[in-house]
């Protein structure tokens, strides 16, 4: 039988909890194959030699979480990358833009849930001085994107695996995905999501608001488009972004803004750079991202910390 692990790096156990969420097709799932291991769901410590396939959720933060990659890289013939944080970074890219100080600060004294001694421990792992994509510091066989992957995609992306099946799977943006229509787009400012009620039929961009449809790599259906909610990103950049080294998420909002409004690249530019973090949210801790030519990411963490 298959043997199947799942390990949590750093992130927020949220990708184990999608694979749970396939309710009774775990039941399909674990007659072929067994989970061997996996913190979240079981008693274990330590993954077994042999396994056949390893999806590692999380970002790699600090040495421990570098460790535990390296040694289910050597252990696993398969490793996939699941979930945004493994493959980009994700929202714990974010803790890029605090010093440490004050991230430590923040956890172990200022949240609600902190200790009331307010201790800051000494005996945690040490940071590495980035975030770090699973992909930056181990070979990886497959990418499965989202935050978390959506459980329509995990139904036909893991018994696929297990069975050695190939799929055809969409490369396309959210905005492939999405069917709402280019509207009279006159006046153009930026609006925060907060702000006003968007309509349901026109373009969420062109109404002001900063969906990154465009610039994202679709297999969501679009899910919050639908809600009337922005896409901000949570797949990942899409598939272009990816391979143009030119192209990177903030000039490529830039420009696609520019060609809706008619404004001049640069005005559009100062205009975005107050958000430009928010259009990285998902990608601030990959290498891939940052070593772009155009990157902003780069005068994002100089600014904020590191
Ligand atoms: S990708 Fe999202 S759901 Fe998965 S571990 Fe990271 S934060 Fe949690
Ligand atoms: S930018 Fe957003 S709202 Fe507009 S088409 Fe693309 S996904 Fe849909
Ligand atoms: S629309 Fe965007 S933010 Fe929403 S689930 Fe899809 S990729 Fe994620």
């Amino acid at each position: 039988m298959m043997k199947i692990a799942i390990e949590e790096l750093a992130g927020c156990s949220g990708c184990t909890i999608a694979v749970l969420d396939l309710h009774e097709m775990l039941l399909d799932v674990i007659e072929e194959a067994e989970i061997v291991y996996s913190p979240v769901i079981m008693d274990t410590k330590e993954p077994p030699e042999g396994i056949d396939i390893a999806f590692v959720t999380g970002a790699v933060r600090n040495e421990e979480n570098h460790e535990r990659l390296i040694r289910l890289r050597k252990r696993a013939k398969t490793l996939v990358a699941l979930g945004t944080c493994a493959c980009y970074g994700g929202i714990s890219g974010l803790s890029m833009l605090s010093s440490n100080e004050d991230l430590f600060q923040c956890v172990y004294r200022e949240v609600e849930t902190a200790k009331p001694d307010g201790v800051i421990p000494t005996d945690v792992p040490p940071f590495l001085y980035r975030a770090f994509a699973v992909g930056d510091l181990a070979k990886i066989d497959y990418y499965i994107t989202g935050c978390p992957p959506k459980e329509a995609f995990l139904k036909k992306i893991i018994p696929a695996m297990i069975a050695g099946d190939t799929l055809e799977l969409s490369r396309k943006s959210v905005c492939a995905e999405c069917d709402r229509i280019m509207g009279p787009v006159e006046n153009w400012s930026l609006s925060r999501r907060h702000e006003g009620v968007p309509d349901r039929e026109h373009c969420l961009l062109g109404q002001g608001y900063l969906c990154l449809g465009s610039v994202t790599f679709g297999r969501c259906g679009a899910a919050c488009p639908k809600n009337n909610i922005p896409c901000h990103g949570c797949n990942g950049p899409s598939l272009d972004i990816l391979r143009e080294p030119c192209r990177d998420i903030y000039n490529m909002m830039v420009r696609r803004i520019s060609d809706l409004t008619d404004k001049p690249e640069k005005e559009v530019e100062k205009e975005l750079y107050d958000v430009a973090h928010t259009m990285y949210a998902f990608t601030i801790g990959s290498l891939i991202m940052e070593d772009k030519e155009t990157s902003k990411i780069r005068d994002l963490v100089k600014e904020r910390g590191r």
